[in-house]
């Protein structure tokens, strides 16, 4: 990219970054025209739309420019009743007896009626979310019909994942998922409980109804039973009502390690399965032989993707003492490279802020590791006027104990730290309440394997970050929560395996 005219504009312990560049984007604006939404939704229940009991619904809005999208069923817990009344229904008397071979059809139907709207949930994805539609459309969509397509697959061959023993469906699983990745989330719940018999009431998330929504729509035409899925939207009382009621037989949550510990008080001394996939505060390592440029990308891939509203974002960096003068400096100025603005811009890099109350806790941390003096860069980027934007940011010098550094912020925001040998950076990365997952980037193979067998992370990527598959396993150590999804393990959660 041809940069020039570099100019940094210093004020107290914020650096301002300028490029000017010369030349931009013209805007490439996805047409709207292909998605279509209704103004309003009811609770997906028994393969029908129902008014809620509660009469209350709520606002969805677009938080690129904080105009109401919709507006949907707030459900209480006389709705979540209905809903595992329903589930439990076509548990009982259709899921668990049909063939697994023609509950596998279903699945492929699903995953292939989302391939075919792809680009529909797309779009409602981005207006909904905030998110690029560079994501929605080239990962998060494709990404959810390939889980229904993978776990289809699965459905009829269970003797395989679990060979020489008997599994046996659980019966009603309660599924609350957060606003990150709203149809990604569903499909990660969704898919592998109707491939292992189990009936399903799911929560979106408050901020995100919308695809799941349009998700309901599909699962409606797509013919599966009545009941089998139902869709509940609502805030945290209807995701506490789903996690309470006493006919439930499973709870999968996605979320915070604050709501995640108030589940698992819930359901302690009852017999409800639990999995929790929680929070996240990724370390991800650079060592001298790393290939640079290379790392680069990878570190704004795992820290910028997605705002920075990933569980397993990059968002604490190590890098050894003899690169990290020549790394900041690429990484500053590749920050400023980065397009923000509107999430239907196929340029778009970074989009809106999810809500704003993510953004106030994105502030909040910005200033806590201003006050605590560590060096901030931010790009100089202009932000849309209205909406909830927050510019690329890099903390450096950033101390081991820095709140910056052993907290989850969940926005665009890097905090760099540096190591001189292995032990030391081993520790350090081990050193926080979490382990989602961690990133190692260097030249030597034999360090790949030293370093991620000593690490307490989940997930490990080597000379990349944030790759995804539905074939893979998925989930936390400590804090991060427990339970896999995602691959063979992800089956696990939904069965009881006997002799
Ligand atoms: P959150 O507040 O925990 O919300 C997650 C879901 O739980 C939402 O549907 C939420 O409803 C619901 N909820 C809120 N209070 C509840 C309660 N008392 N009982 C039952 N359900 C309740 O988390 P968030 O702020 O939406 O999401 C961000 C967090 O999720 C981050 O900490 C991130 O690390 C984590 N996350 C983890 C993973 C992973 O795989 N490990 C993936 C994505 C996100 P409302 O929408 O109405 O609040
Ligand atoms: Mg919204």
């Amino acid at each position: 990219m041809p940069v020039t005219n570099k100019k940094n504009i210093k004020k107290s312990n914020t650096i301002k970054l300028k490029f000017d560049t010369g030349w931009s984007y013209a805007p490439a604006p996805e047409s709207k025209s292909s998605a279509s939404f209704n103004k309003q939704y009811d609770l997906f229940i028994n393969g029908e739309w129902v008014n809620p009991l509660s009469h209350k619904y709520f606002d969805t809005i677009n938080p690129a420019n904080e105009e109401k999208l919709a507006e949907v069923a707030e459900a209480n817990a006389a709705d979540v009743d209905r809903a595992v009344k329903a589930a439990r229904n076509a548990y009982e008397k259709v899921w668990k007896k049909m063939p697994a071979k023609e509950r596998a059809k279903y699945i492929f139907r699903i995953a292939r009626m989302i391939q075919e709207r792809a680009r529909e949930f797309a779009i409602i994805e981005s207006m909904d979310g905030g998110k690029p539609i560079r994501e929605s459309r080239d990962f998060d969509i494709p990404t959810a019909a390939n889980h229904f397509f993978y776990y289809a697959g699965w459905a009829d061959k269970l003797e395989y994942a679990f060979p020489n023993r008997n599994s046996n469906s659980l019966g009603v699983a309660g599924q609350i998922i957060p606003w990150n990745f709203p149809m990604l989330m569903a499909a990660w719940k969704i898919a592998p409980a109707l491939a292992t018999g189990n009936t399903v009431v799911l929560k979106p998330a408050e901020t995100t109804p919308l695809t799941a929504m349009k998700l309901a729509e599909v699962i409606r035409e797509s013919g599966l039973p009545e009941g089998v899925v139902n869709i509940v939207s609502g805030g945290g009382a209807t995701g506490a009502a789903i996690v309470n009621h006493p006919d439930i037989n499973k709870i999968a949550f996605t979320g915070s390690t604050e709501v995640g510990k108030l589940i698992q008080r819930a359901v302690a001394g009852t017999n409800k399965k639990v999995t929790l996939e929680l929070g996240g505060k990724a370390a991800n390592i650079i060592f001298e032989d790393a290939p640079i440029d290379q790392a680069v990308e990878g570190v704004i891939n795992g820290v910028y993707f997605n705002q920075g509203h990933v569980c397993c974002a990059g968002s604490r960096l190590y890098v050894q003492e003899s690169v990290a003068k020549e790394l900041i400096r690429k990484l500053r100025d590749r920050i400023e490279t980065l397009i923000v603005g509107d999430p239907l811009d196929k340029n778009t890099d970074i989009g809106a802020i999810n809500s704003r109350q993510q953004l106030d806790t994105i502030h909040k941390y910005l200033k806590i590791g201003k006050d605590e003096g560590y060096q901030m860069y931010e790009s100089s980027c202009s932000l849309p006027a209205k909406g909830y934007w927050c510019r690329p940011t890099i903390f450096t010098d950033v101390a081991q104990s820095a709140r910056i550094a052993q907290e989850e912020i969940f926005g665009p925001v890097l905090a760099i730290l540096t190591f001189r040998t292995d032990d030391e950076v081993i520790q350090k990365a081990n050193n926080t309440p979490y382990g989602l997952s961690a990133g190692v980037w260097t030249d030597k193979g034999s360090k790949i394997f030293n370093m991620t067998k000593r690490m307490r992370a989940g997930v490990i990527w080597a000379n990349t970050f944030n790759k995804f598959d539905p074939t893979s396993p998925f989930g936390g150590y400590k804090e991060s929560g427990y339970g896999r999804e995602g691959g063979l393990h992800g089956l696990l959660p939904y069965v009881n395996l006997s002799n």
